[in-house]
């Protein structure tokens, strides 16, 4: 069955398992374990019956899966956009170089300028934003798109991050208002979740931020992140995030009904769902 839906685009949580420990985190506890490497290509053949275009892999840190790339490559193969979304640290030069003909995108998940800031939210233990300093002209170099998400909280909404995003020079940078799910980041609301005022303020304190491909950064309140993301667990079901709490269904019953009468397709397009993710790079190689 091929969609003629508005949703073009989905994340797959491969695995819930990460080597970080960020205190906002709503993608560690899923409560799930990794499909078999068959099953995982029975999901994707799903997903792009289900005429998705876009496919990317998250987590937890999706690096640690063994089969990523094995994934990125079947996905390229039935000729989806292939991103993934990583905090970087496993990343390294000979890695990246793998990747140049499976990933199209790569999103480095950096929420201050500050490798202390970023240690205190348990983003990294310390280095974290020199490494991704370091790895990001790597990834541009060898022709993988580079985008940045920013996700931020109480410790950050104060921050100015235009010297960093001018350095890194992402194609997309992605700035998420903390989300607070039920039963994921209960711990950290008290201390890190912001209001709308406060996440109105980072946006005026950073929306002249002007990238060199021209275009602003995309930023998401709790409420366009609401019900707007098309999700996959990593046994394959689909998650919603809405009201602070995760509904799942099976792919199958999202099959039968339409991506487009699970996930609110109004608010996919007001937040920017669907761009243009295909675009070749000035630096291509
Ligand atoms: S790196 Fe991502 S998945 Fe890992 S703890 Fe942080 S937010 Fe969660």
């Amino acid at each position: 069955m091929s969609s003629a839906g508005i949703i073009k685009s989905v994340n797959w949580h491969l695995i819930s398992a990460c080597n970080y420990q960020c205190k906002f985190c709503f993608a560690r506890n899923l409560g799930e374990a990794p499909v078999s490497f068959e099953r995982g290509l029975e999901i994707i053949q799903s997903l792009v019956d289900l005429g998705m275009d876009k496919i990317n892999f998250a987590g937890g840190e999706p690096l640690l899966h063994p089969r990523l790339l094995d994934y990125c490559a079947v996905a390229k193969d039935h000729g989806m956009t292939v991103s993934i979304t990583t905090n970087g640290m496993l990343l390294k030069k000979d890695l990246i170089g793998t990747m140049q003909h499976v990933v199209d995108w790569i999103a480095l998940s950096i929420d201050s300028g500050s490798n202390e800031t970023e240690a205190l939210l348990g983003r990294g233990y310390g280095n974290h934003v020199t490494h991704c300093s370091c790895i990001a002209p790597i990834i541009r170099d060898t022709g993988i798109h580079l985008k940045v998400n920013t996700t931020v909280t109480s410790r950050t909404f104060c921050e100015n991050m235009e010297s960093l995003i001018q350095e890194l020079k992402p194609d997309r940078w992605k700035v998420l208002q903390m989300l607070h799910i039920q039963g994921e980041n209960d711990d950290a609301v008290e201390d890190l979740a912001i209001t709308s005022e406060q996440f109105n303020y980072f946006v005026e304190n950073n929306s002249q931020v002007i990238l060199e491909n021209g275009e602003s950064p995309v930023f998401e309140s709790c409420n366009m992140i609401e019900n707007s993301y098309f999700m996959i667990t990593p046994e394959g079901n689909v998650k919603i995030d809405k009201g602070n709490v995760i509904t799942k269904f099976t792919l199958t019953d999202v099959i039968n009904r339409g991506v487009d009468m699970i996930v609110d397709p109004v608010k996919y397009q007001n937040r920017g769902g669907l761009y243009e993710w295909n675009q070749p790079l000035n630096n291509s190689i």
